[in-house]
């Protein structure tokens, strides 16, 4: 009985220990959409994707942490050629490609699909989406592969699409290698991640500094009863005396005889 390993690739990531982004770029920061949504083009897809990629949809979303939010939206006519040439524009885009192995330049055998971003160094997020393997004949046609592995190799690929690249940490959702998935569900690692890509909104905690400065600047002596000066500007030239006053001990000192 033939055994299959299931690879997952990314097409342009940093190896580490950890984490790892899926750029070339490392000033990239995933999408700047909010929400961020997918685009589907359904030829040649299975019937049940939706399951799958609700399930991804969902995944993705729950980590406190961030504030990603990506939805399924309108289905597009974008082309798999399109979408592989950067010039789709119903992006991030997912696609079920019948010619996956020449398409992706990968082995249809093993791998079940890729996911991927297009941009440059100005601007590292233009374009990019998931392409998925219906290839007949091949081993890693997701048709062909069980719905736990489907499920962990669609939220996968669009944790690449988001910018994740792959990391050594075997528990995450963004490893290498899925064949060995029992179940799909993020790693901490995973959650590390997306929360650094995609991180919370914190404009009310940024207004609670601005009201302490507010308040620190009154007790420096900005208020009524306030020296002129200022408290900030007496403490400068007490801290000045003091240093004139050791400086003048230790001259002192330097003239007494040695005996
Ligand atoms: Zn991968």
């Amino acid at each position: 009985m033939k055994t299959l390993i299931i690879t997952l690739v990314t097409l342009a990531s940093q190896f580490g220990h950890s984490w790892t982004l899926n750029s070339q770029y490392p000033d990239q920061r995933g999408w700047a959409q909010r929400p961020l949504v997918f685009h589907v083009n359904r030829t040649n897809c299975p019937a049940d994707l939706d399951v799958f990629l609700d399930q991804a949809v969902e995944l993705w979303n729950s980590v406190p942490g961030s504030s990603l939010k990506v939805e399924i939206g309108s289905d597009t006519t974008n082309t798999i050629g399109q979408l592989w040439a950067g010039s789709a524009t119903d992006v991030p885009m997912i696609a079920c490609d019948p010619n996956f192995s020449a398409t992706a330049s990968v082995d249809g055998n093993s791998i079940p699909g890729v996911g991927f971003l297009r941009g440059s160094s100005l601007n590292p997020v233009t374009n990019g989406g998931l392409l998925l393997n219906v290839e007949s004949g091949a081993d890693a046609n997701i048709n062909q592969l069980s719905d736990t592995l489907v499920a962990v190799v669609v939220a996968h690929e669009i944790g690449h699409v988001l910018g994740i690249g792959h990391t050594s940490d075997k528990s995450a959702l963004m490893y290498y290698d899925a064949t060995a998935k029992q179940n799909l569900a993020l790693s901490q690692d995973d959650r590390d991640a997306v929360s650094f890509l995609y991180p919370r909104d914190e404009i009310s905690n940024l207004d609670l500094i601005g009201g302490c400065g507010a308040i620190q600047s009154l007790a420096r002596g900005s208020g009524p009863g306030a020296p002129p000066w200022g408290g900030n500007s007496l403490g400068l030239i007490g801290g000045l005396y003091l240093a004139y006053w050791v400086f003048r001990q230790l001259r002192r000192r330097e003239r007494l005889p040695v005996l």
